[in-house]
């Protein structure tokens, strides 16, 4: 049995960050070895930002995340922020990053630069992989850990860094195995169950797929039907299947997901137009003027797209083919209301496959700051891996860079 001053399980975003972190730290005394089920590394990071890797965010704080400690959340990334990544990123891997509107991104727009970037630094440094086997099984030596892999190799080592990410898109084998992986490790208690947390919402809303291919800029908020317990701004898409996505919808989906598996009925409220109410019934009453005798879609139109105005007219019970002079000022309201404020029941979610990020893990109350099991000497967890995530826009890979950094400069200070 080989051993290495640190094993990393897990070649995505954070264990390929932690692993180069550790070899900058120590000049590339320490012997590293990461392990990844696949037969090439990053395989989630490759699909970031749609392959452009919306790698970090200039607003990184805590209260863009969900977790069970925001006040370690906070520490964390006031520690190892987005201007350190993005240092770290420039000057040790010779990643160019640049700034649109505070979220960053590699200068080339290609997630493939990142990876190749830390694959170049790493294979230079020394650093070992081995690739196309899964972990199996850990096992706490007392002092030390044991990995085995599914090709029945195994690996020794003082500090086992977990960075095996959440459950979502599984085909990049990110499967939520720390579970299985940490069982009889972790109690029982430390964990939360993973659930799809940036994902696509479903409702069987009468007529609503008739929007389909509909893309507004607006505000959606997350109702139970009395209090909003989220919103979120950006475009909103509408998909055949009765299906609401966009980046607003993903980032109220984890709190729509959590309802629905308590039994809760949520609903979105979406702002069609991202106009004030007061201002719409403004130009609507003006169209009511100009183009009286045309319908009300007609009239509309320029406005807004014909399907929606028609798909807003049946939901108020209102004839689309009525001629727009013939509204009465109450209508008029109800038709403004509903374009401000459409009120959509939610029905369900996008599964693993569909969602960016998972919620759940080993709960970061359960670490210290240097993300080390708190009562397991040398056993780290990072990343998605950990119970925290973020909202679109470079949120979570900023988790796996600065938890990652965490961990590198607990084992660098120990090796
Ligand atoms: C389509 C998509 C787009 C996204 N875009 C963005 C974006 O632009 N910006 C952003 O901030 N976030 C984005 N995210 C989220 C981001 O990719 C993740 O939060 C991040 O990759 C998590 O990093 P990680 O290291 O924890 O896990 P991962 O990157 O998922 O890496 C985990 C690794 O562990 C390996 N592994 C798992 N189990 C085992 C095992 N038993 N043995 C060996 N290896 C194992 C896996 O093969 C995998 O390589 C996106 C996610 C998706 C799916």
């Amino acid at each position: 049995m080989t051993g290495y001053d640190c094993i990393i399980l897990g070649g995505g975003a954070s264990g390929l960050f932690a692993a180069s972190m550790i070899i900058k730290l120590t000049s590339g005394k320490a012997s590293v070895l990461v392990i990844d089920g696949n037969d090439r590394c990053g395989k989630k990071l490759a699909l970031t930002g749609s392959g452009r890797c919306n790698l970090s965010n200039k607003n990184a704080t805590a209260d863009k995340y969900h977790t069970d400690d925001p006040a370690a959340l906070e520490k964390c990334l006031g520690s190892f922020g987005s201007s350190d990544a993005v240092a770290f990123f420039e000057d040790t891997l010779g990643v160019a990053v640049v700034s649109d509107d505070g979220l960053f991104y590699p200068a080339t727009y290609k997630a493939s630069t990142v990876i190749d970037s830390f694959r170049f630094y790493l294979e230079e440094s020394g650093c070992i992989f081995k690739l196309g086997s899964k972990c199996a099984k850990i096992f706490d030596k007392g002092g030390s850990y044991e990995v085995i892999l599914e090709d029945g190799s195994s690996y020794k080592t003082r500090h086992l860094i977990c960075a095996t990410g959440g459950c979502t898109y599984p085909s990049t084998g990110s499967t939520g195995a720390i579970k299985t992986l940490l069982k009889g490790i972790v109690a029982q208690d430390d964990l939360v169950g993973f659930k799809p947390a940036l994902t696509s919402l479903n409702s069987k809303m009468a007529g609503i797929k008739a929007l389909a291919g509909i893309r507004c800029r607006g505000k959606v908020e997350l109702t139970d039907g009395k209090t909003v317990t989220d919103s979120s701004e950006g475009e909103v898409i509408f998909s055949k299947e009765g299906g609401i996505s966009g980046i607003c919808v993903m980032d109220i989906s984890g709190k729509a997901a959590a309802m629905l598996d308590k039994g809760i009925k949520p609903y979105v409220i979406v702002d069609l137009l991202g106009a004030s109410s007061a201002k719409l019934y403004k130009m609507i009453e003006d169209r009511r003027l100009k183009f009286g005798t045309r319908n009300v879609p007609g009239a509309l139109t320029g406005l807004m797209p014909r399907v929606l105005c028609e798909f807003v007219c049946r939901y108020k019970g209102i004839d689309p083919e009525t001629k727009m002079s013939e509204l009465g000022d109450k209508e008029l309201k109800s038709l403004t209301d509903s374009v401000c404020a459409l009120k959509i029941p939610v029905d369900g979610y996008g599964g693993a496959d569909k969602a960016q990020v998972s919620s759940g893990g080993v709960k970061l109350s359960a670490v210290n700051g240097s993300m080390q099991y708190r009562s397991h000497k040398g056993l780290y967890i990072i990343g998605e891996a950990l119970n925290v995530d973020g909202r679109c826009g470079g949120y979570n890979l900023q988790w796996a860079w600065s938890s990652a950094a965490a961990a590198a400069k607990g084992v660098a200070s120990d090796v």
